[in-house]
């Protein structure tokens, strides 16, 4: 039988990643184009897929070995039916994507939201690699995050596991997007972080000032941006415990922007939520940064595929 390949495909609010991967993951081809949500879901699914079946033609990928699509994108989803409920980033709303890339791929197609395609990239092929119990979490403009248990996506009956960003950590606390106040998310996103940077005074360097910058000045002795990241970094060891005493994980990766901190992240989050979590759940769990970056989504999404 000839080798079977994925193809994965990553919805991003500006591009859309796609690649063909092997089943041991080597990625045979890849390539992006824009989303360009305006043109609406037919004339996407459309898009993508002549896109992908010129890529697998560029690299003589016989597109009979392709069995299968896996999707990820941001939003409410109803994974089952491969429906988009609610995509508030491309604005599209009851949308049959799956059906409708099905019928522009020729292919069946599976679908789940960023934040667990991620997860599943990294527990298959990142940092989560051997992992039986993974809690990923993204730190973007909001707190995500996915739970990978036994390889596989623990999506709950409608989805919404993994919804930490919106556990509600701090009495009195900021609004949140979702009406609540004091989420994980309006104190530890990378967005959060920049608006209390800006708010104790700090400025960016040159233009707007970024979670990066935030750690890079921490790093280099400013008293303020210490402060700022030390608050970040106490709530988020607080939300993660949360997590980890429910699920008691082996693994906790933390993905996004501000991994690229590094030590001045990920040493001090381990601190906290050792005196944080419960002894026997901090012990079990290692807090590492994620290794494969942006390529995790597409990734994920082709593993779907797999399943
Ligand atoms: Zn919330």
């Amino acid at each position: 039988m000839a080798e079977q390949v994925a193809l994965g495909i990553d919805v991003g609010g500006t591009n859309v990643k796609v690649a063909f991967v092997k089943e041991d993951g080597t990625v045979l081809a890849q390539g992006s184009i824009p989303t360009d949500p305006e043109r609406g879901p037919e004339q996407f699914a459309t898009g993508v897929a002549e896109y992908a079946k010129a890529l697998a033609d560029d690299h003589r990928l016989p597109w009979e070995s392709v069995f299968g699509a896996g999707v990820g994108l941001a939003g409410f989803l109803d994974v089952e039916k491969g429906w988009i409920e609610e995509s508030v980033n491309l604005h599209w709303y009851d949308v049959p994507m799956g059906e409708l890339l099905e019928k522009a791929l020729g292919k069946p197609v599976r679908m789940d939201n960023d934040a667990n395609v991620a997860a599943l990239g990294e527990v298959w092929l990142g940092a989560g690699r051997s992992s039986r119990t993974a809690l990923c979490i993204t730190l973007g403009t909001g707190v995500g995050a996915g739970i990978v248990i036994d390889g596989r996506i623990h999506r709950g009956v409608s989805t919404m596991a993994g919804e930490i960003g919106h556990i509600q950590i701090k009495n009195d606390g900021e609004l949140c997007n979702c009406g609540h106040r004091g989420c994980l998310e309006t104190l530890s996103s990378a967005t959060a972080l920049v608006r209390h940077a800006k708010e104790a005074g700090l400025v960016g360097q040159s233009g707007d000032l970024t979670a990066k910058e935030v750690f890079d000045l921490a790093d280099a002795g400013n008293t303020v941006a210490q402060s700022v990241v030390a608050d970040m970094i106490r709530w988020l060891a607080l939300g993660i415990s949360v997590g980890a005493n429910l699920l008691n994980p082996d693994v906790i990766v933390i993905a996004g922007g501000v991994v690229n901190a590094g030590d001045s992240l990920i040493e001090p989050l381990r601190a906290a939520f050792q005196e944080e979590a419960l002894l026997r759940v901090a012990r079990a769990c290692n807090i590492v940064p994620a290794t494969l970056g942006s390529q995790a989504g597409v990734l994920g999404a082709a593993r779907l595929v797999f399943q």
